[in-house]
């Protein structure tokens, strides 16, 4: 049963940031409000009386935006009609490929450190989780294990690049390695490309998708909610091959059926913005990157590399108790320091790392600046 998990790490400790008042850096979500136009839209679209049932699928005019998105960012020719679907965000999008696709006794291969949502519910549906860990500090693939967790009896693999919480962006040699073990057990690979959007310096997202062999065998998922900084409308879109993606629409129609219309018309516009905007996404985010990475680091919290997404890691070694794991350490900060960050072992699923923590700056100057002005203030008290 689910009443095994507990509550996602993330509902938790945003529970108690509000609690206690403290600055929030756990729960991924920006304090950017999001494009004014793109909020207008999906206001005057409810007004405008666009609020019964779209099509299951999605609305024409998204999934249309999704596939054009594709060939404008990464050369892949999608057919609108059969190769993409819609969701209420990229959460339903994971849960409907692991429904529609796995049978109890299948095999996934998962990278640690991985994003919460997918092993119980590959487990839920009999499926067993093979989980393969990154190597810190730069979070290499261990080719060797890697290998070896592939199968007869693999169905799928389940890449998310770039990664949360390590914020890794796969590089084309990692993923041909990937592509080739696919290839070798005639498996498939599900891709969480949320945030594929938010890439900074020299890395480049490449979808897996892209390389030879896999367009028949992968399913590529989006979120809206990142590439917009509009996290609460939970808009995901599913791209890939016609027959992978019928079973994955069969579970999606049993879900949710489908996904607020005034929404899906929004997010079709966003879509369809000049390069310009999507060339902007990443620039404020590096930014919030390294002011909180300069803080942290001036503090005697060192963090490891980053590349992608909202968030970065950080090394608390100096900083806990005799004992004291990650997630006790989390906690004692909220208390004694006013912030709140992530531990890392809520992303594996036995035999976590304990020193490491996750912080997320897709945050303002002012908030990034109490939380470290926070902090200086507990690590002066510690010193003493
Ligand atoms: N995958 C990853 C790696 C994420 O970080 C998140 C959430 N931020 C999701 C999926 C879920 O996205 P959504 O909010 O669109 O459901
Ligand atoms: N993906 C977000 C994060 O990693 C949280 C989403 C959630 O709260 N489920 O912080």
């Amino acid at each position: 049963m689910l009443s095994a998990s507990g509550t996602t790490i993330f509902e938790a400790m945003s529970a108690l940031a509000r609690e206690h008042g403290a600055v929030n850096l756990g729960q991924g979500f920006p304090d950017d409000r999001g494009r004014l136009d793109l909020r207008r839209a999906a206001a005057d679209y409810v007004i405008d009386g666009h609020n019964q049932y779209p099509p299951m699928m999605g609305l024409p005019a998204l999934r249309q935006a999704v596939a054009a998105h594709d060939r404008r960012f990464y050369g892949l020719e999608v057919d609108w009609q059969s190769e993409v679907l819609v969701t209420s965000g990229a959460t339903e999008a994971l849960c409907d490929c692991f429904l529609g696709l796995l049978e109890a006794g299948d095999e996934v291969v998962l990278l640690e450190p991985a994003y919460d949502t997918y092993a119980p519910v590959i487990r839920r549906l009999g499926a067993i989780p093979r989980p393969v860990r990154l190597v810190p500090p730069a979070w290499s693939l261990p080719y060797d294990e890697l290998a070896a967790a592939f199968s007869p009896r693999t169905k799928l693999l389940v890449l998310n690049s770039p990664m949360n919480p390590c914020g890794k962006v796969f590089s084309r040699d990692e993923l041909a390695v990937l592509a080739e073990l696919i290839l070798r057990h005639d498996a498939f690979a599900v891709c969480d490309e949320v945030y594929e959007h938010l890439v900074f310096g020299a890395a480049r997202h490449i979808p897996l998708m892209t390389l030879p062999g896999m367009r028949d065998r992968v399913l590529r998922i989006g979120s809206a909610g990142k590439t917009f900084s509009i996290t609460g409308w939970k808009i995901g879109y599913i791209t890939g091959p016609a027959a992978l993606l019928r079973p994955v629409t069969k579970a999606h129609q049993f879900v949710t059926f489908t996904t607020a219309p005034n929404l899906q018309h929004a997010v079709a516009l966003g879509l369809g913005l000049d390069d310009e905007y999507f060339a902007g996404i990443a620039a404020p985010l590096a930014r919030g990157r390294d002011r909180l990475v300069t803080g942290l680091t001036a503090l005697g919290m060192p963090t490891l590399p980053c590349d992608g997404t909202y968030f970065v890691v950080l090394d608390v070694t100096r900083w806990l108790r005799p004992g004291e794991d990650d997630i006790a350490f989390c906690r004692r900060l909220v208390a004694e320091a006013g912030v709140v960050l992530i531990p890392m072992s809520a992303f594996y699923e036995s035999g976590p790392p304990r020193h490491l923590v996750r912080a997320c700056f897709c945050k303002e100057d002012a908030t990034i600046d109490a939380a470290l002005d926070r902090l200086r203030t507990w690590v002066a008290v510690q010193r003493t």
